[in-house]
């Protein structure tokens, strides 16, 4: 079947392949009736290249329909070949000076924060690097799709519109020009036709809902095939659409994961194709399978030829797209064409009908032709224009359609408001004469239908659903922003009039919520359910900044603002109308003064905390002060229609209720009621909430007698029976007072006291206070900066949004803060500067209770550092503004006095518990406040003005029978002398003080002095005196202090300069490990120092004594006492790789014996160096298992380690570790028995060893049982922590199951040791290091150990297979007849096979009676290795002779390498490139081998335990000496000329060589490089570039939503996506997890592009996230790239990462984080 039809495809290929273009072209300009001619051949051709089988075949139809249906529209176009035409077109044309490049998802944006009109200008990445914005403050952000770059637009930037690319375009265009003025009239009106029948064949195919027919074309080809086509929904989910289908169509899971990715991608899918019948089955059993869900899958069958046409439309239109790409022309046609009205009339156009059919449409198509109407019809001006009129005149239908829709903004036409609103002139025009405003108002009001009985919104429980359908809601409020986003310079009567109906509107959805989602305290029982609270809290949020910038937009004409005054009061009244209905009126009076008021209790009565309208009164009331219109036009105003109780009802209630719940009265109410206050106060809301209820009391109380206000306040916190009734404090304190009611009225006191603070205090907003923004946002940030100091973001986050967020900040934060930049971890901090610390008021209004507590901590703690008093006195304030100006006045009212003296006379009395200290502290704020604003009133005294303002004179007046209460001032000296109120002493002693002055200033103005009381004189002198004698007190101590840390650090130095050596030790090893071996000075002196062989250095033997960190108990290391071992962590390793695509094929059959050169694979094992006995190891290690089992059953979570591999936790430093080394004596000195002089030479040496080999294999085949264990001088509990840490190399280095008989396992063990040298000695060289004396304790202990225990460790393994390796390594370069097949010099790594040598040495030597010594054996195996070494580098290094200069004098060393190297020539026969400078060679020789003479002289250390001499810093003479070699390398040829000779020709006669000297194959050459991480760019945005131009490379050229970029060898995979999941031992895994396998044998560090965060991988279970080496300017990270800010790599924090790398410590920082944070641990690493 498949075959036939694709015979039956090709042949139909092949006829259709004949049609020409160019005829049908000629055809269709010759027909009168186009239309027709066109359907005709459409109908006939689009079935027969469409939709042939069940899978579309791209490449095939683009191919097709290229030649057969869009060839000749382009011919008729043009009238000629389009291969001429459309040059000729494009040259004609004059290019737009708009960008409008349409992004692609994930495409970096960027927006100027100092020029962008708003927020959403962006420009694309080219036009961005050429504009001038790239040296202003940017915003980077990453497209999500959709949307497109707005250079050249003039209305989107305040400067520098266009990038220097389209700057060139506007020089030549004439403003308005029509663009058609460039074509020719035939092709005006061929353009005309075509694209006419073109563009509406594609709508309305697109928008066909019928299944059987076709629109205006008849089914030619009446075959009877359909497709069963599935549609995207976001109900959902994948995993479901992959079952289903897996079930109804019967295809296999990754066809399913196919068809499941194309539909959400592309919005539908055809999933099987055949007959009727066969489609409709599937269909049913896809809807029977999903209707369970809240709603079936959709899916359709559909008939072939519909589905041909509607792919053919789709293709249709992009090509459109691309054809007015040519010229602006064509492109003004189209759009003409598409808002041509139909013959239906009105919304009959294209573009009219393709709007209103959205909703209808799959998500593919709507991509494309919301694609054709960006690229057409915004870009051309006037019908951008017209557009936006139909969109507008659509609106409410088209949100109509929104809601029901269920596909993401984005893909709904609706999103494209923000092209349209966000256009000034657009909006402008659309408000006055589309009434654009009110739409979207009514609109939205249509869609939030619940109300209460009054009318007020009230909205059903917060449902998934409700909160979705509400989500899609809010996108009016964008709307509405977005066309309120730029204000208006001037004001037409139109736009005036417009935009007063939409303010009418909005009152009225305000009045909506006002008073809404009301509040009854409960007493007795708990609420049952907890009240709806959110979806009002949302709407509220949601509307604030709408809110705000409705006062913007009023503030900035006088007759809108007093219309809209008007207005808002109205509809106040209306909401409240009633609001003394059914009251009583009750008359409240003190201290003289009476008032009419309500009775009403907060804690008894309906309350509620949303009164949006009373808030923009307030607002608006400020405006009237600001913009001076209150004094300009006061007629104009209705004024005296304010009454000011009513004013302040609501907002007073609200903020009662905020005290009455934190004095713990409303807890019954549950937390609902919590979050709702919590939310008012926060910086979300408080702007239009808490801080408009504090502006609506100050502009109620302006207007009042203070003294009324202050009794209804009383009376509104039901405090005021407390204050009226003289005494009443006196009844709290006898002992049958309820305690709770006292604790609660103390709060709601000091709670009141509070308000009043604020409702003076706060005036730092223009129009209340005379201050301009600037001093508002400088105020929020010092009080901030108060706290502690903060980075920006934190800054950012703690301000309103609004600009002052953006740049508004940063034009005052220099003058208030100090930047503090950060070092390797943490972020970059502003610190408060000190002379700003004078501003800190303690009760600045926007401090939560916590923050206030912190600031005041924070403040005093300053304080006493600078050595002055504690007292925190209010900071001096700015006046108020006329309108407000009243309100001081509160502050010297009788009531006011009357409360302060009351509460200070219980503060002296200080009786029971009816006061407390924050109350006190509170009073003598507003005291402090009063006695500022006094003074502040006497130093600006003008001469024609009274000072009315008399607290002084009030204070100091006793108060008045029958009470004779003592007079405020007395009070407060009372008050300064008792014991009780020490931490007020300061504050109260501040105001004496200021009272003072204020009396002097009084004095010098006034010509009357008042005779100053002697009393005050006397107690200021003793006063003055007490304060002298405490700083004269306070000097001597600081002088004492000063003088003894002088004398310590005068001894310090001493010391330090005494015992140098050892004080630098401690100062670089501060991690210094519980071991005491320090075997670093011996008296031997430096010169003679010899590491190894007959010569080695004698080193005394000493007795290493170490500590068990479980028992505690010390003991010493010894062979034949109990083991002590270390903690280890065995891992794979590729980090010194040099080449990652290599795959060990088999691990079970895998022979590690030798190491390749480009170390591919290694082990690695790394210690945190901390010591336990074994048994006490055993004991912890099995207390572990036993307690994750439990766990795992009981609670199935996960840990950060894997016991079941072994993993376990260091005991002391929680570090990851999987096994444990033993410790051990150095093993040389066990076995070195017998030490004679005279021994052999190499020659000699090795012809000895042969003769023993071969001797071996003789035996060996006679009784092949494993001689002699016999010797083995280790105890019992040693020998089996060798077998564990060895079969634990085994098991992770070759990932086997272990297996500790296995021959394998020794070879595992020196590899590993071999490589952990080898790394260690790379990052030693890479950071410049010495060899010795700089590795921390933990690593030197580590390789100490492993040197060791790999040097011990044959003597448990057999024998005989130890043998066996050595004979196999040794012929790897003495060859034998019974190794053939080894591999060649070229590819053995020669560290490793010296290591396993030396290692494996042992073994033959043990059975050797001849006397020859262990040293001579490690050295002349040492000695071959390293001339075998020096072949290998001769052989590879590049040998550019060019541009290096050469010395002319030939050294002994240069002459001799280039005898060495001609030899080397002859014995290759001359296959060897020629080389004539011995400079030349001698360097390269020198430079290739310093790592293997750096590693050998590690290894040699650790293993023979000999001090280094202090001079091996690397230099290559030292390194010869410690190392027994001769400085002139190839000495050692001369020397031992006589088998070397023969051992070279060996060596270069072999094939590999040989296939390498003749250029067929590639060898590692010599020195290797160090691997690093890959190189990151320096701007972050070239990454996000990067990753946007990246796609998914199994779905055919999707984006990928996830790119994520392998940090070690640069590689892009599209990471946390079903499409690159592949299977990884049975499991399915995410493409970072299959490439760290491949990339890093598991551990893997990657960069997440899009959320700027570095991954760490290790294994499939663990991971954590990283923060990536990226900071703005502000030094911080920007993890998820949700600031924005520009991101530039900081070199010093990716070393630091890189060195986690290059130290294996990745699993390791994997484990701490896991440790830290447990919800890590519960992430499916495994799919990232
Ligand atoms: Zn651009
Ligand atoms: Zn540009
Ligand atoms: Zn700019
Ligand atoms: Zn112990
Ligand atoms: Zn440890
Ligand atoms: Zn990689
Ligand atoms: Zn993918």
């Amino acid at each position: 079947m498949a075959a036939d039809l694709e015979a039956e495809v090709q042949a139909i290929d092949k006829s259709l392949l004949e049609c020409s273009a160019e005829e049908i072209a000629v055809k269709w300009l010759q027909t009168n009736d186009l239309q027709k001619e066109v359907y005709q051949h459409l109908a006939y051709y689009v079935p027969k290249i469409y939709c042939r089988g069940p899978n579309p075949a791209p490449q095939r139809e683009d191919m097709l329909a290229q030649h057969v249906l869009l060839g000749p529209m382009e011919w008729y176009l043009c009238g000629e070949d389009p291969a001429f035409g459309f040059p000729k077109l494009e040259q004609a044309n004059k290019p737009s000076h708009l960008c409008g490049r349409v992004f692609k998802v994930g495409e970096p944006t960027y927006s100027c924060r100092d020029c962008a009109v708003d927020p959403t200008c962006v420009l694309c990445m080219e036009c961005f690097l050429g504009s001038i914005h790239k040296e202003h403050r940017y915003r980077m952000t990453t497209s999500g799709g959709g949307g497109f770059c707005d250079c050249g637009d003039t209305e989107a930037w305040k400067e520098g519109p266009y990038c220097k690319k389209h700057e060139i375009n506007i020089s030549e265009t004439a403003e308005e020009e029509d663009p058609l003025v460039h074509l020719s009239e035939d092709m005006v009106a061929r353009a005309y036709n075509i694209f006419a029948i073109t563009f509406k064949y594609a709508v309305d195919i697109l928008t066909w809902e019928k299944e059987n027919e076709l629109p205006g074309l008849e089914i030619i080809e009446k075959s009877d095939t359909y497709y069963c086509m599935l549609f995207n929904d976001e109900v959902h989910t994948y995993e479901q659409v992959i079952y289903t289908l897996q079930k109804a169509v019967n295809c296999t899971q990754k066809e399913a994961i196919g068809f499941a990715t194309t539909v959400d991608r592309d919005g539908r899918r055809s999933v099987r194709y055949g007959d009727f019948q066969y489609c409709d089955q599937a269909k049913s059993v896809i809807v029977r399978n999903t209707s369970r869900q809240t709603k079936p899958l959709k899916v359709q069958v559909m008939h072939s030829s519909i589905v041909a046409h509607q792919s053919f439309g789709l293709k249709l239109l992009t090509w459109l797209s691309s054809i007015i790409g040519y010229s602006d022309g064509l492109r003004r046609i189209l759009c003409q064409v598409g808002l041509q009205e139909g013959p239906d009339g009105e919304n009959s156009s294209l573009v009219d009908k393709l709007m209103l059919c959205d909703s209808k449409l799959w998500k593919g198509a709507r991509n494309v032709y919301h694609q054709l109407f960006m690229s057409s019809l915004l870009m051309d001006l006037k019908y951008k224009k017209l557009f936006a009129i139909r969109f507008a005149r659509n609106y409410r239908q088209l949100q109509r359609d929104y809601m029901e829709d269920d596909h993401e903004r984005a893909v709904s036409v609706a999103a494209l408001s923000v092209q349209l609103f966000t256009v000034p002139t657009l909006a402008r025009m659309l408000i006055t004469e589309e009434n654009l405003m009110t739409t979207i108002i009514k609109t939205f009001m249509d869609h939030l239908r619940h109300r209460d009985i009054q009318g007020r919104f009230q909205f059903e429980r917060y449902t998934a659903l409700q909160a979705f359908k509400f989500r899609r809601v809010q996108s009016l409020i964008l709307d509405l922003k977005y066309v309120l986003i730029s204000k208006p310079t001037e004001w037409s009567d139109d736009l005036r009039h417009k935009f007063l109906e939409g303010f009418g509107a909005f009152l009225e959805l305000l009045k909506c919520m006002q008073g809404m989602d009301p509040i009854t305290r409960q007493v007795g029982q708990h609420i049952e359910m907890e009240p709806e609270w959110e979806a009002a809290f949302t709407l509220q949020m949601k509307l604030t900044l709408v809110i705000s910038m409705m006062q913007d937009w009023c503030a900035l004409d006088e007759k809108v603002l007093i219309e809209a005054y008007k207005k808002c009061l109205t509809v106040l009244m209306q909401c409240h109308s009633g609001f003394t209905d059914g009251e009583q009126p009750i008359v409240l009076s003190m201290c003289g003064h009476s008032v009419e008021t309500i009775r009403y209790c907060v804690s008894q009565e309906k309350v509620s905390i949303h009164l949006p309208v009373s808030r923009l009164l307030a607002g608006l009331h400020v405006l009237l002060s600001k913009t001076e219109v209150a004094y300009k036009f006061p007629e104009l105003l209705p004024l005296s229609e304010l009454s000011p109780p009513m004013l302040i009802e609501h907002p007073l209630r609200c903020l009662v209720l905020c005290a009455q719940v934190h004095a713990g009265m409303w807890r019954r109410n549950g937390f609902s009621l919590v979050n709702q206050i919590y939310y008012y106060h926060n910086v979300k809301c408080r702007r239009e909430m808490f801080d408009k209820d504090i502006v609506m009391l100050q502009t109620g109380v302006s207007m009042m007698d203070p003294n009324h206000f202050l009794m209804i306040m009383l009376s509104r916190f039901e405090l005021y029976q407390i204050f009226s009734t003289p005494d009443y404090g006196k009844r709290f304190s006898t002992e049958n007072t309820n305690k709770d009611i006292v604790q609660q009225n103390n709060t709601l006191i000091e709670e009141m006291l509070y308000l009043i603070i604020m409702i003076v205090g706060e005036r730092f907003s223009p129009g209340i206070g005379q201050v301009n923004a600037t001093d508002e946002i400088k105020r929020e940030i010092i009080h901030q900066l108060s706290i502690r100091p903060m980075a920006h973001s934190e800054l950012v986050k703690a301000l309103p949004e609004d600009e002052n967020r953006e740049t508004g900040m940063e034009s005052v934060i220099e003058e208030v803060a100090c930047f503090k930049k950060p070092g390797l971890t943490g972020r970059g901090l502003y610190e408060l500067k000190p002379e700003c610390a004078k501003n800190f008021n303690l009760y600045f209004y926007h401090f939560s209770r916590a923050e206030q507590s912190k600031a005041e901590e924070a403040q005093r703690k300053l304080k006493k550092q600078n050595r002055e008093d504690t007292a925190l006195p209010p900071p001096a304030l700015p006046p108020f503004c006329p309108l407000f100006a009243s309100l001081v006045n509160i502050l010297q009212s009788d009531v006011m006095l009357c409360i302060m003296g009351t509460i200070l006379q219980w503060a002296v009395e200080h009786n029971g518990y009816a006061w407390s200290e924050s109350m006190l502290q509170r009073v003598l704020h507003l005291l402090g406040m009063a006695l500022q604003e006094e003074k502040q009133h006497l130093e600006n005294l003008s001469e024609e003005n009274v000072v009315t303002f008399t607290f002084t004179q009030k204070i100091s007046r006793p108060g008045e029978a029958p009470n004779n209460s003592p007079s405020i001032l007395a009070m407060l000296e009372t008050l300064q002398k008792a014991p009780h109120l020490e931490v007020h002493k300061d504050m109260i002693r501040w105001i004496l003080k200021t009272f003072n002055a204020i009396k002097k200033l009084r004095e010098s103005s006034s010509t009357s002095p008042v005779a100053e009381t002697e009393g005050n004189i006397i107690e200021e002198s003793s006063r003055d005196k007490d304060k002298a004698e405490r700083k004269r007190k306070a000097e001597i101590a600081r002088l004492r202090r000063e003088k003894i840390m002088a004398q310590m650090s005068e001894m310090q130095r001493h010391f330090i300069n005494e015992n140098k050596e050892l004080f630098q030790q401690t100062l670089e090893e501060l991690d210094t490990s519980a071991s005491g071996v320090h075997d670093n000075s011996p008296v031997v002196s430096d010169a003679k120092l010899t590491a190894l062989g007959p010569q080695q250095t004698r080193v005394a033997e000493h007795r290493q004594v170490v500590m068990c960190i479980l028992c505690q108990e010390e003991q010493e290391v010894k062979a034949d006492s109990r083991a002590m071992v270390l903690a280890a962590f065995i891992q794979r390793s590729t980090v010194l790789s040099k080449n990652r695509n290599k795959i060990i094929p088999d691990p079970e059959k895998y022979d590690p014996l030798f190491m390749h050169p480009d170390l591919s694979c290694g082990t690695h094992t790394g210690s945190c160096g901390h010591i336990m006995h074994a048994h006490c190891w055993q004991r912890y290690f099995d207390a572990v298992q036993a307690k994750e089992q439990r766990r795992q059953q009981r609670l199935r979570v996960h840990t950060s380690y894997d016991v079941e591999n072994g993993e376990f936790l260091c005991p002391l430093c929680e570090c990851l570790s999987n096994t444990v080394i033993p410790l051990l004596p150095p093993p040389r000195v066990l076995f070195n028995r017998l030490d004679f002089s005279g021994q052999p030479n190499l020659a000699h040496w090795i012809r000895t060893v042969c003769q023993q080999i071969k001797a071996l294999y003789l035996l060996r085949d006679e009784d092949c049982a494993s001689k002699s264990k016999e010797l083995n001088p280790y105890s019992e509990s040693i020998k089996e922590m060798l077998t564990t840490f060895g079969t634990a190399t085994y098991k992770v280095g070759l990932k086997v199951h272990p297996n500790e008989e296995d021959p394998r396992v020794p070879i595992m063990c020196w590899g590993s040791c071999a490589y952990t040298i080898q790394t260690i000695e790379r990052i030693l060289a890479d950071e410049d290091k010495p060899l010795f004396g700089h590795l921390p304790c933990r690593q030197d202990d580590c390789l100490t150990s492993l040197t060791r225990f790999a040097a011990a460790h044959w003597t448990v393994s057999s024998l005989s297979a130890v043998q066996g390796h050595f004979c196999t390594l040794l012929a790897s370069l003495v060859p034998n007849e019974k190794n053939g097949n080894l591999p060649c010099i070229l590819d053995i790594d020669m560290f490793h096979l010296l290591v396993n040598l030396v290692l494996s040495y042992p073994a033959i030597h043990c059975q050797d009676f001849s006397g020859v010594s262990l040293g001579t054996g490690d050295l002349h195996l040492f000695h071959l290795v390293t001339m075998a070494h020096i072949i290998q580098i001769l052989f590879t290094s590049s040998t550019e002779e060019n541009g290096m200069d050469q010395e002319n004098t030939s050294s002994e060393e240069e002459v001799a390498v280039l005898t060495l190297y001609k030899f080397l020539c002859q014995c290759t026969g001359s296959a060897l490139k020629e080389i004539s400078s011995g400079w030349h060679l001698w360097k390269n020789l020198k430079a290739g081998i310093m790592p293997f003479l750096r590693c050998s002289a590690l290894f040699f250390h650790y293993l023979n335990g000999v001090p280094a001499p202090s001079e091996v810093e690397g230099t290559f003479e030292h390194l010869c000496s410690y190392l027994s070699l001769p400085n002139n390398l190839t000495c050692l040829f001369q020397e031992n000329s006589e088998i070397m000779n023969t051992l070279i020709e060996s060596w270069c006669s072999n094939n590999e060589v040989k296939r390498y000297l003749e250029g067929k194959r590639h060898a590692i050459s010599y020195a290797r490089e160090s691997n690093k991480l890959i190189d990151l760019p320096g701007d972050y945005s070239c990454l996000i570039n990067q990753a946007s131009n990246f796609s998914c490379p199994k779905s055919g050229g999707d984006k990928s939503r996830a790119p994520t970029l392998c940090l070690v060898c640069g590689t892009m995979l599209c990471s946390q996506s079903y499409c690159c999941q592949t299977e990884l031992e049975g499991e399915d895994v995410g493409a970072c997890t299959a490439h760290t396998y491949t990339c890093g044998s598991g551990v893997g560090i990657f960069l997440r592009v899009r959320e700027c965060q570095v991954l760490f991988l290790a294994g499939k279970t663990k991971g954590c996230f990283y923060p990536p080496p990226y900071l703005d300017d502000y030094g911080e990270t920007d993890q998820g790239l949700r600031r924005g800010n520009p991101l530039h790599l900081c070199k010093e924090r990716f070393k630091k990462i890189q060195k986690l790398w290059q130290q294996h410590s990745i699993t390791e920082e994997i484990g701490h984080a896991q440790e830290a944070n447990q919800t890590l641990v519960g992430i499916d690493w495994q799919h990232l």
